[in-house]
C-alpha cells in the first residue's frame, strides 16, 4: 500500500534591507538532505583541489583578488543593502579587509603551507629525517553572522581555499545575499563550483551542516550558539574554531591626549552602529581626564549623521533587526534605572525607520549594570573613572569576555605593560578595532570569545593538520631501544642517559662509552 505523506513546504526567509524594510529577494533554505548533499560534493570536489597545488590556488587568489578590486562598489553597496552599514564602512572594514587578505595569503601560502623540516635534539633520534607536514582538513564547515557578512565567511573561506579544503558556508540568514556575490565572485576566480557552497537557511540549517560530514568548522557568532555548537562538536570529536563575542574595554591612562581618545571612542563603540565585536563596549577613564573626556564623546557623538548607509554623509546606519534595538534600549533604560547618566542620544529614533538607535553616551556607570556587563551590540558608549593602573586593569579584566582591549598613554612603554596584563586575544596600544584588518594579526579571544584563531599565519594554520613524517635512515638497523633487555642492556640506558643528561664531562663520557654498547647490541 503507498504511503502519501503530506508534501512539507520548504521554508524560505526573505531578505530584508534593514534601512528601508525593503524586501530585496527571497531564498529557500537547505533542509538537512541538502546540506549533507553539498557537503558530499564538497567531499568530492575537494581531492582535486588539493592536488592541483598551492601555486594554482594562489593564482586563483590573485584572479579573486582582481575580480573584487574591479566590483569594490557594487559589493559594497550589496553589503550596505542588507546589512545598513555606510557604503564607506563597507568599503573599508569588509572589501579592504578582504583584498589585504588576499594579499597575505598570495604572499605566504606557499611559504606557510610547505613542508618543514624538523631537526632533532636528541642524540637518539639524530638518524632519523623529521619534516611536518600540513594538509588540508578535507571539508570546512563556515558558518557566519551577519555583522560583517562579507569579510568573516570571506577571509575564513579565503585560508581554508588556499590550504586546499572545500568549503561549505552557511550565512546568517540575515543577509545571505551577500554570501552569494562571493560565491560568484570566487567562481569567477576558478574556484569549483563544488569546491566552494554556500547553503542558505536559519539556524537548523547551521546545525544539519555541523552534523554534517564536515571535517572541521570554523563558527562565528554569540557565545550562546557557540556554546551549543561546542558541546555538538564534542560528542563527535569535531574540531572546531569559534569566533565569539565581546565586551571589548577601553582604558584611558592619565596621560592620554583627550581629544584623540575621545575621537576613537566615539568610532569604535559606534562604528557598524556598535554592532562590532571588536567595537568598545566599556570605557574606563583615569578620573583626571574623565569629566573632559566624556564631554568631548558627548559632543562628537551629538555631531554624528544617522540615516541611510547609501548617502555619502551617513555616519552610522540602522541596527540589523528591531528586536537588536530593543534589546540596547531596554540596556540603556537599566543603566538609567541604576544611576548612569545619558549625555547623548538614549533614544530610539522612529522617524528615520524602526530599527535606528541614537548614538548613546553614559556616564556613571557602574559593574552593576547590564550595559558593562553583557555584549550590547548596538550605539552605546558607558563611560567610567577609574583612579589607579591596577584598578584600571582589574576592571577590564572583570568580565567573562576577552576578544580585545585598548590602551590609551603617550607612554607606549607603560601602555605595552599595561597591555600584557589584560585577559584578551587583542590588546592595541592607541588604537582600537583596526586589528581585524591587520592581516597578519591573528583574530580570536579568549574565555567565553572563543577558541582559535582566524586571520594571519594562526588563522592559516587552523586551516590544515599538521602531520609529522619520519624517515628512518638507518633502514638495516635494529633500534637499539628494542626488546633485549637484561642487565646489561639497563647499564646501556643509564650511560646513554648520562651521556645526554648527566652533569660534568667525564660522566658525559662513560656515560657514552656505556651507551655506545648498545649499538650493535644482540636485539630481538
Ligand atoms: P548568532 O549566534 O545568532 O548566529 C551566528 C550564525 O549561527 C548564524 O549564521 C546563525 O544562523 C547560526 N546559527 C544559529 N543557531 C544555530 C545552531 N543551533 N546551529 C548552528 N548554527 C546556528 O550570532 P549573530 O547574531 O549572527 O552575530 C552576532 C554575534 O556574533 C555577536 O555576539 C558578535 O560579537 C559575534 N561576532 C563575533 C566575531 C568574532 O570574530 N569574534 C565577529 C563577528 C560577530
Amino acid at each position: 500500500m503507498d504511503v502519501h505523506l503530506p508534501k512539507q513546504e520548504t521554508r524560505r526567509i526573505a531578505c530584508v534591507n534593514p534601512t528601508t524594510g525593503e524586501v530585496l529577494g527571497q531564498l529557500e533554505c537547505a533542509d538537512e538532505a541538502q546540506v549533507a548533499a553539498a557537503v558530499a560534493r564538497a567531499r568530492a570536489a575537494q581531492a582535486a583541489w588539493a592536488k592541483c597545488g598551492v601555486k594554482h590556488r594562489v593564482a586563483m587568489l590573485r584572479a579573486f583578488q582582481e575580480n573584487l578590486q574591479a566590483a569594490r562598489s557594487e559589493v559594497a553597496a550589496a553589503i550596505t543593502r542588507e546589512a545598513g552599514k555606510p557604503l564607506a564602512e563597507a568599503l573599508v572594514t569588509e572589501v579592504l579587509v578582504v583584498l589585504d587578505a588576499a594579499r597575505f595569503l598570495i604572499e605566504n601560502a606557499g611559504r606557510f603551507l610547505r613542508d618543514e623540516p624538523l631537526p632533532h635534539g636528541s642524540l637518539a633520534t639524530k638518524l632519523k629525517l623529521g619534516t611536518l607536514v600540513r594538509e588540508p582538513h578535507g571539508v570546512i564547515g563556515i558558518i557566519s553572522p551577519w555583522n560583517y557578512p562579507f569579510s568573516i565567511p570571506a577571509t575564513d573561506a579565503l585560508a581554508a581555499l588556499v590550504a586546499g579544503n572545500a568549503v561549505v558556508l552557511k550565512p546568517s540568514e540575515l543577509a545571505p545575499l551577500v554570501a552569494l556575490n562571493l560565491a560568484g565572485l570566487l567562481q569567477a576566480s576558478g574556484v569549483p563550483e563544488d569546491v566552494f557552497q554556500v547553503v542558505i537557511g536559519e539556524g537548523p540549517t547551521g546545525a544539519a551542516l555541523l552534523r554534517s560530514d564536515i571535517d572541521k568548522l570554523v563558527f562565528t557568532g554569540s557565545v550562546q550558539t557557540g556554546k551549543g555548537i561546542a558541546a555538538a562538536a564534542a560528542e563527535r570529536l569535531l574540531p572546531v574554531v569559534l569566533e565569539l563575542g565581546g565586551k571589548d574595554p577601553m582604558l584611558v591612562l592619565d596621560d592620554a591626549d583627550v581629544d584623540v581618545a575621545s575621537s576613537a571612542a566615539v568610532w569604535g563603540a559606534f562604528v557598524n552602529a556598535g554592532q562590532a565585536c571588536l567595537s568598545v563596549e566599556r570605557c574606563y577613564v583615569h578620573r583626571s581626564l574623565c569629566a573632559a573626556f566624556a564631554e568631548a564623546c558627548a559632543r562628537k557623538a551629538k555631531q554624528l549623521r544617522v540615516g541611510d548607509g547609501m548617502h555619502p554623509e551617513t555616519d552610522i546606519g540602522p541596527m540589523i533587526h528591531e528586536r537588536q534595538v530593543q534589546i540596547v534600549a531596554a540596556d540603556v533604560e537599566d543603566a538609567k534605572a541604576r544611576g548612569a547618566r545619558v549625555l547623548a542620544g538614549g533614544m530610539r529614533l522612529p522617524e528615520l525607520g524602526p530599527n535606528f538607535y541614537a548614538p548613546t553616551v553614559l556616564a556613571d556607570v557602574t559593574h552593576e549594570m547590564r550595559i558593562m556587563r553583557e555584549e550590547t551590540f548596538g550605539p552605546v558608549l558607558p563611560i567610567m573613572s577609574f583612579d589607579h593602573d591596577d584598578e584600571a586593569v582589574r576592571l577590564a579584566n572583570d568580565s567573562e569576555y576577552g576578544l580585545a582591549a585598548s590602551i590609551w598613554t603617550q607612554d607606549s612603554k607603560r601602555g605595552e605593560r599595561l597591555a600584557r596584563r589584560i585577559h584578551a586575544g587583542t590588546v592595541m596600544v592607541n588604537d582600537v578595532v583596526s586589528c581585524f584588518g591587520i592581516s597578519e594579526a591573528p583574530h580570536g579571544g579568549v574565555k567565553a570569545s572563543g577558541i582559535g584563531r582566524t586571520h594571519g599565519r594562526f588563522g592559516l594554520e587552523e586551516m590544515v593538520r599538521v602531520k609529522y613524517l619520519d624517515i628512518d635512515r638507518t633502514p638495516g638497523m635494529k633500534k637499539p631501544w628494542w626488546y633485549g633487555y637484561g642487565e646489561s642492556f639497563r647499564r646501556q640506558m643509564e650511560g646513554f642517559l648520562d651521556l645526554e643528561f648527566g652533569r660534568g664531562l667525564s660522566r658525559k663520557v662513560r656515560g657514552a662509552l656505556r651507551g655506545a654498547r648498545a649499538i650493535g647490541a644482540k636485539r630481538l
